[in-house]
């Protein structure tokens, strides 16, 4: 049997877990210092912004669209094996355009998405009033559809990586930190190039033997590395969303496209329930981000200004999260632990991490069966 341990339970780490159990003679150890689900996953919009990405090429572009392609086949797979829902919008996004925003490079995107077997439509406002008319068409010229793209409930997500993982045979140990990682000495002690081992990894629960070590601890991946030697900095960037409920839905239906402009997301969850986020908060002079009511405000009245109905929405809950974002590198980091052998990095996947997270699982099983 070969030994993985993963640190962490956020949606990155469940679906790692899920990924590899479907390897033979992996024996898997998740281990989270929390329940899952609690830490950036758990405060997510679980917006996926696949096709509608202005990236044009690349491994970002390429995690992306996996992402949506895997998470199609994913969330039905999901609910048959656990026999719970998980709220998937299959509508698609609708990403809104303003005054002065160029209309060609959408043009242009489309023409690239659609040479690739993706869809995405330029819709004028007179097609936005007789579809969408919720919204409030002011400021707003044109906007952009992109219905393969989607939008998942994150923590329902995890929980049920995590419950169809048990089934398969992955080991979960909740309320364990890992406090420190033991490397063993480079094979061979003569040769400075040689890389070094991880064999143990140290909770508060005990020790696990590990084969493999993947970081997948969000923002305890800077500690950890540290630990290794190899630090690798991940900071906390701050972001709030609220659920609203309206007597009743929005729109000619319940079930609507995510509607995004600014960088604004409206999350339709169904009856008269919407998500609305999120703000995007930096630390200040490196001190951990305190939510700010005002930015939180600033979204709100963004949203009513693109549907006006949403002013008459009665707050059910507000939260915060902190977003795991790589200082001075693009996120996310996945990767190969520099001067090791066995370990391998799965954080830093900042503001698309649930997006992001499939595509992540995927690398890190050809990373070790590879080796
Ligand atoms: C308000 C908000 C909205 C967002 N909206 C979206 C969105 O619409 N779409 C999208 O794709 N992404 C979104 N994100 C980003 C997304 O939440 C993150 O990128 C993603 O959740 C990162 O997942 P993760 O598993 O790497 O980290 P986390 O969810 O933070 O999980 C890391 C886990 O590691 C554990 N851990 C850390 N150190 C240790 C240790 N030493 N021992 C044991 N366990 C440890 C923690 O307890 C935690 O459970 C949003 C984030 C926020 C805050």
């Amino acid at each position: 049997m070969t030994h993985v341990v993963i640190v962490g339970c956020g949606v990155v780490g469940a679906a790692i877990a899920y990924e590899l159990s479907h390897i033979e003679g992996l024996s898997i150890t998740v281990v989270d210092r929390q329940q899952p689900a609690q830490a950036a996953t758990g405060a997510a919009l679980g917006v996926l912004m696949g096709a509608i990405s202005t990236k044009t090429k690349g491994n970002n572009l390429w995690m992306r669209l996996t992402g949506i392609e895997r998470y199609n086949a994913w969330v039905p797979e999901l609910e048959a094996l656990t026999g719970q829902p998980i709220l998937f919008n299959r509508q698609g996004i609708l990403r809104l355009c303003f005054e002065d925003e160029p209309l060609e490079r959408w043009r242009e995107l489309a023409a690239i998405r659609i040479s690739h077997g993706w869809r995405l439509e330029l819709l004028d406002r007179a097609q936005l009033a007789a579809t969408y008319p919720q919204l409030n068409l002011e400021r707003i010229t044109a906007a952009i559809y992109s219905p393969d793209d989607r939008q998942v409930d994150p923590a329902a997500l995890t929980q049920a990586l995590v419950l169809a993982a048990v089934q398969r045979g992955v080991t979960f140990e909740f309320e364990t930190t890992v406090v420190g990682v033991e490397p063993c000495d480079r094979a061979n002690p003569l040769s400075e190039l040689a890389l070094q081992q991880c064999q143990q990894v140290h909770t508060t629960s005990g020790s696990l033997a590990a084969d493999w070590l993947v970081i997948a601890a969000g923002l305890g991946s800077t500690p950890l590395t540290a630990a290794l030697q190899q630090p690798v900095d991940i900071r906390p960037v701050l972001g709030q969303a609220v659920h609203v409920r309206l007597p009743q839905p929005m729109g000619h239906s319940q079930w609507q496209p995510v509607l995004t402009g600014e960088d604004v997301h409206i999350v339709p969850l169904g009856k008269g329930d919407y998500w609305l986020g999120a703000t995007v908060e930096f630390p200040i002079n490196s001190l951990m981000p305190l939510p700010d009511a005002v930015a939180l405000d600033t979204v709100m009245q963004q949203a009513i200004a693109f549907c006006p109905a949403l002013a008459e929405a009665t707050i059910v809950r507000a939260w915060s999260g902190l977003r795991p974002r790589p200082e001075g590198r693009p996120a996310p980091i996945v990767e190969r632990l520099p001067g090791y052998r066995n370990v391998l990095l799965a954080t830093g996947h900042y503001r698309n991490g649930v997006l992001l997270a499939p595509a992540t699982a995927e690398k890190i099983r050809q990373l070790i069966v590879s080796t």
